[in-house]
């Protein structure tokens, strides 16, 4: 019988598994203060948590995928092709369990390592996705592959794959070297599709295009400008005439729908409000974990806190959103990569709006106030509960309380 060579829906093997991830992510102390309503005050201290943090559906599968997949080929060699997820604690758990990289960062496997691939190797895709090419070379190498794609990315697939059959350009709103937003440009050649696409990262980025529509800019300069987001042969003057936008799922809600009108204004200006929609369509693909997530931060942010804390991968784009978000209101927000940033009355965090492959990260004395305090808690999509617990116990020891006391 031919071994059967994709799977991309795990091996219905939860149960055999769950005891391991309850064991590496859970934590009691998250549990206790859910169930508290999500507050926890002792000795002038309180902590809130948003009401949506942490593991989203899609990191939740991915990673239950991955130690199906360990269970499933014991003996097997199994690898991934880059960051399962932006959690480094995740991924280094991953390594324990003999799961190899074939890369490492946001730049994908080189062409060596997927040289080293034999057809009894199995290989996990991650969460975001990858590039139709990675797939293709997987499946001339007969791997066996587990593709952990969320559905949710699934989706914009799908958007940006009707937009190109429809001969329409995507104009994908995300970061041009984020994996996820590589893989979605990559399915605008899929099925027939006409393969172009233009990844714009913010408002100005978006503003160079609306000024390339207007005639206000020549199409070398947009080149020099966007040519790092432009699919190989793009060509302004023939491909910006009929445009879509989708996003990177991950991106925030509120950019992304300004950039979309931003776009439309442009195309009304150049063909006209009635001929609008032979131009331009927008179809917002954040997925619903990012929005409950940015919504939960909105409605923890409305309470009065003295410091804010957000939880997750320097490298993850969902966090480093909430970061922004969070930052813009709290003069004493932090973004920590995971629980034992906090150590006494030291802080190490990454300062908000830096790049997503920004290695920088700054300690700073002191970041707790005396007396009363209140401290709001998030987390990206790609943190586990017990990287937030531990947290927690950490705030707990700066205050010189034990870390039990959240549990007591
Ligand atoms: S952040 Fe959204 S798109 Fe990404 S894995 Fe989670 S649910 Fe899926």
């Amino acid at each position: 019988m031919t071994e059967q060579k994709y799977f991309r829906k795990g091996f219905k093997m939860r149960e055999n598994v769950q005891h391991l991830l309850d064991r590496d992510y859970r934590s009691e102390v998250v549990d206790r203060i859910r169930e508290n309503g999500n507050v926890f005050e002792t000795e002038g201290l309180t902590i809130r948590l948003a009401d949506e943090f942490g593991f989203c559906y899609g990191v939740d599968r991915a990673v239950d995928y991955a130690f199906q997949t360990r269970e499933k080929f014991p003996e097997r060699r199994i690898f991934i092709t880059g960051d399962m997820i932006h959690n480094a604690s995740m991924n280094d758990r991953l390594r324990e369990m003999g799961i190899e990289f074939l890369s490492t960062g946001f730049e994908g496997p080189p062409e060596e390592a997927f040289e080293t691939l034999a057809p009894d190797d199995v290989v996990l895709l991650p969460a975001f996705g990858a590039p139709v090419d990675w797939v293709e070379k997987l499946r001339q190498k007969e791997c066996v592959v587990v593709d952990t794609t969320c559905g949710s990315v699934l989706s914009v697939w799908k958007r940006v794959t009707r937009y190109a059959q429809k001969g329409f350009t995507s104009i994908i709103h995300g970061k041009y070297y984020h994996e996820e937003t590589k893989a979605t440009a990559s399915q605008t050649s899929r099925d027939g599709g006409n393969g172009k696409y233009l990844i714009v990262r913010n408002l100005k980025e978006t503003g160079y295009v609306t000024d390339f529509i207007l005639g206000n800019m020549a199409a070398d300069e947009l080149k020099e400008k966007l040519g790092h987001g432009m699919c190989p042969g793009f060509d302004p003057g023939k491909d910006l005439q009929r445009v879509g936008v989708a996003n990177q799922t991950t991106m925030l809600m509120s950019e992304t729908m300004a950039v979309g009108e931003e776009l439309r204004k442009a195309m009304i200006e150049r063909y006209g409000a009635e001929k609008v929609e032979e131009h331009f369509e927008l179809f917002d693909t954040i997925c619903s974990a990012t929005q409950d997530r940015q919504d939960a931060l909105f409605e923890l942010l409305e309470n009065p806190l003295d410091v804010m804390i957000v939880i997750g991968g320097y490298n993850s784009s969902n966090t480093n959103n909430l970061a922004i978000i969070a930052d813009e209101r709290v003069p004493r927000s932090y973004h920590i990569a995971s629980g034992d940033c906090i150590d006494g009355e030291i802080i190490h965090h990454k300062p908000a709006g830096t790049p997503l492959d920004s290695r920088e990260e700054i300690e700073e004395r002191g970041w707790l106030p005396e007396g009363p305090v209140r401290i709001g808690l998030t987390a990206g999509a790609s943190t586990p509960n017990s990287q937030i617990g531990l947290a927690i116990g950490r705030i707990l020891e700066a205050r010189g309380l034990p870390r039990e006391a959240a549990l007591a």
